[in-house]
């Protein structure tokens, strides 16, 4: 039993002292490095940070992917790590295989199954005539902006509640909180937002990010991209409703409104358009910032 534990022992010392496992790793560090300092260098430019934190979260699945992977490979395999020609190289590259499949699998089933988990705990029932004026208004825009059809329902809940559901159908809902509190012009904003969503494909991130930082529950940089992502989307979607509907003051009004409420239950968290915390493990960005951004914007479209 010892024999066999210090050849273990000896495998794990071959391969993490290999140039080839430090040089993985070190590109993997050098990347996310990069995007790091992308990122931190462009406070205002949430298109790009959007992408910059996919990049890092891929990258971060991939480096913990790798590292488990080559544990089970020097434990499996540790006769022919320790001591054959070529059982380094052929154990790393086999690592990077194995984490590269883990990490698009990972990705598949979260983004395929996760976000018909979502649905499923929120139970919306279908829009009664007097509300479907919202989804009228929410299949012109979707079509300007040439987003595939998207289907607008309802939460029963008094909390206010906003949330945009993608995958293969895409789902807008709205609760009836939401709509008992706000204004006509308001609640187009917030559809507005919530079909921005969509249309980048956030809502699918959001939920894949949500899931994933969960399963990644000892990943330290899943802990600061999860919420990271869930802000500058918000950004994000409150600007191009702000375009779209030429009513960023409307936006900026509906979220004072939601934020006067009491904060959403934590089921909703970080899917919701508003919601509770500040800094950097909060997935909103703080409210005062999104008002300043949607009146700057206001300012502007009134100028032009
Ligand atoms: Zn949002």
């Amino acid at each position: 039993m010892s024999s066999f534990l210090e050849t273990i022992g000896e495998a794990l010392i071959a391969y993490w002292s290999s140039p080839l496992t430090l040089s993985v790793v070190a590109v993997c560090g050098a990347c996310m490095g990069t995007l790091l300092y992308v990122f931190v260098t462009n406070a205002r430019n949430a298109k790009l940070r959007v992408s910059l934190l996919t990049g890092l979260y891929a990258l971060s699945i991939f480096f913990w992917a790798f590292v488990a992977v080559s544990f089970s490979l020097c434990a499996a395999e540790a006769r022919m790590v320790a001591y054959a020609h070529n059982g380094v190289p052929m154990a790393v590259l086999g690592a990077v295989a194995g984490g590269s499949i883990a990490t698009g699998s990972i990705s598949a089933i979260v983004w395929r199954y996760g976000n018909a988990a979502v649905i499923r705990r929120f139970a919306p029932r279908e829009l009664h005539d007097d509300e479907r004026w919202l989804q009228q208004f929410a299949d012109l825009l979707r079509e300007f902006e040439g987003i595939p059809p998207v289907h607008l329902r309802l939460v029963e809940s008094d909390e206010a509640l906003a949330l945009a559901i993608g995958g293969k159908e895409r789902n807008v809902l709205v609760s009836r909180g939401l709509l008992s509190i706000l204004e006509k012009d308001e609640l187009e904003t917030v559809a507005a937002h919530e079909l921005m969503h969509l249309k980048h494909h956030d809502a699918e991130f959001k939920v894949f990010s949500r899931v994933l930082s969960r399963i990644l529950f000892f990943d330290p940089f899943s802990k600061f991209f999860d919420p990271a992502v869930h802000r500058e989307r918000e950004y994000l979607a409150d600007e191009m409703s702000g375009r779209a509907t030429g009513k960023p003051a409307a936006l900026a009004s509906a979220l004072l409104k939601l934020a006067a409420r009491n904060a959403p239950t934590k089921a909703s968290w970080g899917l919701s358009i508003s919601g509770p915390g500040h800094g950097v493990f909060s997935r909103y960005p703080p409210l005062d910032e999104r008002i300043h951004r949607l009146l700057l914007l206001s300012d502007l479209l009134a100028r032009g």
